[in-house]
């Protein structure tokens, strides 16, 4: 594993050739050919090149690796992420064993606060998902034990009219009741999907767990921790010392197919939107929410920081970011950070959109019956296998994404279906 030290903290630069996107200077014949760089790529090349020893050519259309994981260093020398902060949690050992091969980890565990309204409409600063110092502090209520806790959202919830949760309305409501709800849950939720929770599944809302302790973590998980050299690290230790996998960027796949620039492949692996891939079909495309981050360098900040967390969700109405994201508060941070040589720091607020690269899924039945029949036809495309959160169309967290890959790659192996062809 390449652990720095001796290297840079940023992001490896790669050969001219991996950067031309030029399919003429790649191998001309290999098992798989996989369209994305991102988490389910990597694992796919990965696993097949180390247990199978087949080869494989990941091409993405961006130009770099690592998906939507991918960090680097900007040029004050703060660690940042392209797409947003991203913070690896995981209950599942296999996924941990994994991960743990192509980097080492720092235990982390993600805390956030919320901008949130109190009962009397001035803004505070708590621990989402609630806990009792969330009431405590929006309703002036002195909660001090677990069991007076349960009792304060036995009081205040909403039980679903049909048993179970119909969708995020009924979910939030059911947990948490209707004044946590407007003030973290609604809006915030409506300024993401462009829908209000009623619109959405009931899962979407599920992802936050409420709390009755005092435990004011994001993630109940076992395994939550940072790579201490940042996640584009990761991937180059999965992919780029291995003379079995060739990567290819700025190369967009429909162009190069078009133009029959393909090499010739054993299996086709696509990590992208399914209904790109079926494009010609004529069916509606599927609804996606992409992400636009507004960055401001701030020079001076008083005690070296914007605010007191690393994110701080702003649940309210009044603005148009649903979260901003203090990366110099993440301690796998380059020496120069953690040490207080940078004086500045680096804000990013987190802007939804319907435009731009697809990120997010939209959850819900209509959304659902759709991705159906995306499914069907993918199911009878031969020699293509789908992988990942935009081919399956579901809202995976890095480990999910992980553990799906490597479900699937388990699956193809078992059924013969993946042997070396070259
Ligand atoms: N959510 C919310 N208020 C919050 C945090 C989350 O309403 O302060 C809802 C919202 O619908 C969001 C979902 O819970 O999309 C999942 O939140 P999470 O932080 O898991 O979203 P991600 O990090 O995947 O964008």
């Amino acid at each position: 594993i390449a652990e720095g030290g001796e290297q840079s903290e940023e992001p490896l630069k790669l050969s001219s050739e991996i950067m031309s996107g030029d399919l003429s200077t790649a191998p001309k014949k290999v098992d798989l050919l996989i369209v994305g760089a991102g988490l389910s790529g990597a694992v796919i090349a990965e696993r097949c090149s180390k247990e199978l020893g087949m080869t494989s050519l990941i091409i993405d259309v961006r130009d770099h690796i690592g998906g939507n994981c991918y960090d680097y260093v900007d040029s004050h020398g703060i660690r940042a992420s392209k797409y947003g902060a991203h913070l690896f949690h995981t209950k599942y050992e296999r996924v941990w064993d994994y991960v743990t091969q192509f980097s080492k980890w720092m235990p982390f565990d993600h805390r956030v606060k919320g901008m949130v309204e109190d009962k009397d409409g001035v803004k505070k600063l708590v621990p989402i998902p609630p806990v009792q110092e969330t009431v405590n502090v929006l309703f002036g209520e002195s909660i001090d034990s677990e069991e007076k806790m349960a009792a304060w959202y036995e009081a205040e919830r909403v039980p679903p009219p049909n048993g179970e949760p119909a969708n995020g309305e009924e979910a939030a409501l059911s947990r948490v009741g209707s004044r946590l709800y407007e003030r973290i849950f609604k809006h915030y939720t409506k300024k993401q999907w462009d829908k209000y929770p009623a619109e959405l599944d009931a899962s979407v809302l599920m992802r936050l767990p409420c709390r009755t302790s005092t435990d004011d973590r994001y993630f109940g998980d076992e395994w939550q921790a940072l790579p201490v050299h940042g996640y584009t690290r990761i991937f180059e230790n999965m992919l780029l010392q291995d003379p079995n996998i060739s990567i290819r960027l700025n190369c967009d796949f429909f162009k190069a197919r078009a133009a029959n620039q393909l090499p010739e492949y054993g299996m086709l692996v696509y990590t992208g939107p399914i209904d790109s891939y079926f494009a010609q079909q004529g069916m509606p495309r599927l609804e996606y929410r992409s992400l636009r981050f507004v960055e401001e360098w701030i020079e001076e900040p008083p005690d070296g920081f914007f605010q007191e967390a690393m994110v701080v969700n702003h649940p309210a109405a009044d603005t148009e970011f649903t979260r901003i994201v203090e990366y110099k508060h993440i301690p796998n941070q380059p020496d120069a950070v953690k040490q207080g040589k940078v004086k500045g720091t680096l804000i990013a607020k987190e802007i939804s959109s319907a435009e731009g690269d697809p990120y997010y899924p939209v959850p819900n039945p209509d959304n659902r019956a759709l991705y159906e029949r995306y499914r069907e036809l993918a199911e009878k495309e031969e020699g293509v296998c789908f992988v990942g959160r935009l081919a399956s169309y579901k809202y995976f967290n890095m480990d999910q994404a992980i553990l799906n890959a490597l479900e699937i790659y388990d699956n193809l192996k078992e059924t013969g279906k993946l042997a070396p062809k070259r």
